[in-house]
């Protein structure tokens, strides 16, 4: 047996050593610190069998001891050491987790020994009736108290961290009728399994307990909005429908959930518990088997996720997509250098919709990977048709989101799509955003040099905005930089973002990069630009994205070195 004596004077220690010594007892093995700092050092380092606990140490005294031992380990049984003075405090604070208290100099050493063992046998009851205290003894899993506390140190994370707590609310469908029919004993075999399915189809660390009747909750944190939280809530639905096999029957069980989300639904736990309680009522309403948010603009939400996700799916099939193309310029020589595809969608219902309403809706649902196939097809297309007329071309530029580019065999089909039409891979720049790249650096410098093998030039789009380690740039096969337009926005009224401009320009020019400004709309912008070595810019004030059919007059003015011929002027009206 190892103990741990926790005593600031020697002679008090050297006494109960000696009583124990003369017990002859000889598994008896006991270590003496002097402050509860050194007590949490051992405890947190050896595994001890009790704790002899003095209440006047040089670190701390009282209560405080005890609760210093039990941050450290609240499972260790702990006897508490008084003086005579003091012995009424020392019982007033056996109901403070102390499991027994030893006055001192007055123990015979079989009266400590007596009180050690009695500490170790009802210190492992304590823990047995905390667990039945704070766990449903039919299922196992925890009960409405220790949720309760769960959800508000959950909440008061939250508060800290800024994460969300997402609370769901089960209650099952039609249980009366199977305790009815089939008798209690069946019900209560149901439960645990469902019970035991709900656990193991959340993640560990969230919490899963039995409220009461046929209702569970669940706590789940850091989910960070509702389409989180419907994988999750789906997932449940589905387990718990599955069919059961209890005493040689099949049964069948489904269950309604409420949800909602702190700090979403801002409110205390109890109400929290309440509004989810409240969402589950409306699940039932709505035919059970279903989930349904507190918060009605969540529910909202998610719904028109859905019909955005149906109809972009519906607009792809449709060919309700098309391109419009945006000039780059190269100012110093006064002429188109590139052009930007940017998607359009114009939809019968919806009427125009802007890509940064559907791109992101595209990009979670996976729509975005077909729909980018068909951006960059049909601008092979668009340039296979400029070709055939005779046309000179100029490298057009397609956006591809991160999903796309971490296809594994995203570089394949891209050869495929320029083989297909017999485009030269120069003509074509892959505009990818900073984060993407620098996010998974291995595969994305393998990707990236794949599709230099192929020819292909490749941008860096929202340059400065991410959270670039500059020092990667130099590992990636990299021809542009694209100066993001809140920056160029900035120039004349905010020093940091001219700054920020001055930087990109400095260390594209040391890497051997080229620049293009974005979102270029006045002269003040443009002769910033200029004066600082960036040339290439692309904006308003020399053309929004147009329709292909504007775009072929600049293209024969450029094969006829005609800068000034009036569909230039007419386009490229910022040029002059
Ligand atoms: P982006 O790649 O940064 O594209 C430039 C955006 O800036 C375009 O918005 C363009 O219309 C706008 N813009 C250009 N010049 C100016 C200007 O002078 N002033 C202002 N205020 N805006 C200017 P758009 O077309 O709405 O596209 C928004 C974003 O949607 C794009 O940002 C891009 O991230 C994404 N996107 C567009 N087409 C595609 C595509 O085919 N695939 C992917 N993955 N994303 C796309
Ligand atoms: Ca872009
Ligand atoms: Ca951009």
């Amino acid at each position: 047996m190892k103990l741990l004596l926790v005593e600031d004077n020697p002679a008090d220690a050297d006494f109960l050593a000696a009583s124990l010594r003369r017990q002859r007892a000889g598994d008896i093995e006991l270590v003496n610190v002097q402050t509860l700092a050194e007590a949490a050092a051992q405890l947190s380092l050896d595994k001890f069998d009790v704790v002899l606990l003095d209440l006047h140490l040089p670190d701390g005294s009282g209560l405080q001891c005890l609760d210093a031992i039990q941050a450290v380990d609240n499972e260790i049984p702990i006897v508490v050491l008084s003086g005579q003075d003091d012995e009424e405090f020392a019982v007033s604070i056996l109901n403070k987790g102390a499991q027994d208290y030893l006055v001192k100099w007055e123990g015979q050493g079989r009266t400590i020994l007596r009180s050690i063992r009695y500490a170790i046998q009802r210190k492992k009851s304590d823990i047995r009736l905390n667990y039945l205290a704070q766990y449903d003894p039919l299922t196992g899993i925890p009960n409405r108290q220790f949720f309760n506390d769960q959800l508000t140190r959950a909440t008061a994370r939250a508060r800290r961290d800024g994460r969300k707590v997402t609370l769901l609310f089960l209650d099952l469908d039609e249980f009366k009728v199977v305790n009815d029919t089939l008798g209690y004993d069946i019900g209560d075999r149901l439960l645990k399994e469902v019970a035991d399915r709900i656990r193991r189809t959340v993640r560990t660390g969230d919490v899963v307990a039995r409220l009461g009747g046929d209702e569970f909750a669940v706590l789940l944190e850091g989910l960070s909005g509702p389409r989180e939280v419907e994988a999750v809530a789906t997932g449940l639905l589905e387990v718990v429908s599955r069919p059961y096999q209890i005493a040689e029957r099949q049964l069948m069980i489904t269950t309604s959930i409420g949800i909602t989300m702190y700090p979403n639904d801002n409110a205390d736990t109890q109400m929290l518990l309440k509004n989810a309680d409240i969402a589950m009522y409306q699940a039932k309403e709505n035919g059970k088997n279903n989930f349904t948010f507190f918060h009605q603009k969540m529910h909202a939400d998610l719904m028109e996720y859905h019909a955005l996700e149906h109809d972009i799916r519906e607009a792809l099939q449709l060919g309700q997509f098309h391109l419009a193309y945006q000039p780059k310029v190269n100012v110093h020589i006064h002429q188109l250098q590139g052009l930007e595809a940017l998607l359009r969608w114009t939809s019968p219902s919806r009427g125009n919709v802007g890509p940064s309403e559907f791109i992101p809706v595209a990009e979670e649902s996976g729509h975005i990977i077909p729909l980018g196939y068909w951006v960059l097809d049909e601008v092979c297309r668009t340039i296979r048709g400029w070709q055939d007329k005779g046309l000179t071309v100029v490298p057009v530029s397609v956006n591809v989101s991160a999903r796309q580019f971490q296809q594994p065999d995203f570089h394949k089909r891209v050869a495929a799509i320029l083989g297909r039409h017999g485009i030269e891979a120069g003509l074509i720049e892959i505009e990818l955003t900073e984060g993407l790249v620098m996010e998974d650096t291995a595969a994305a410098q393998r990707e990236l040099a794949e599709l230099k093998k192929i020819g292909l030039r490749i941008s860096i789009d929202d340059f400065g905005t991410g959270y670039s380690c500059l020092s990667y740039l130099r590992r990636f096969p990299i021809d542009v930089l694209k100066i993001d337009r809140s920056f160029v926005q900035e120039i004349g009224s905010s020093r940091d973002g001219e700054s920020i401009i001055d930087a990109i320009i400095s260390l594209a020019k040391s890497l051997r990069l080229e620049t293009v400004a974005e979102g270029v709309e006045t002269p003040a912008q443009l002769n910033y630009l200029l004066d600082h070595g960036c040339h290439v810019v692309q904006g308003f004030r020399f053309g929004k994205p147009m329709d292909v059919s504007l775009i072929e007059p600049l293209l024969a003015a450029l094969g006829e070195g005609d800068t000034n011929s009036t569909a230039v002027r007419r386009v490229l009206k910022g040029f002059g």
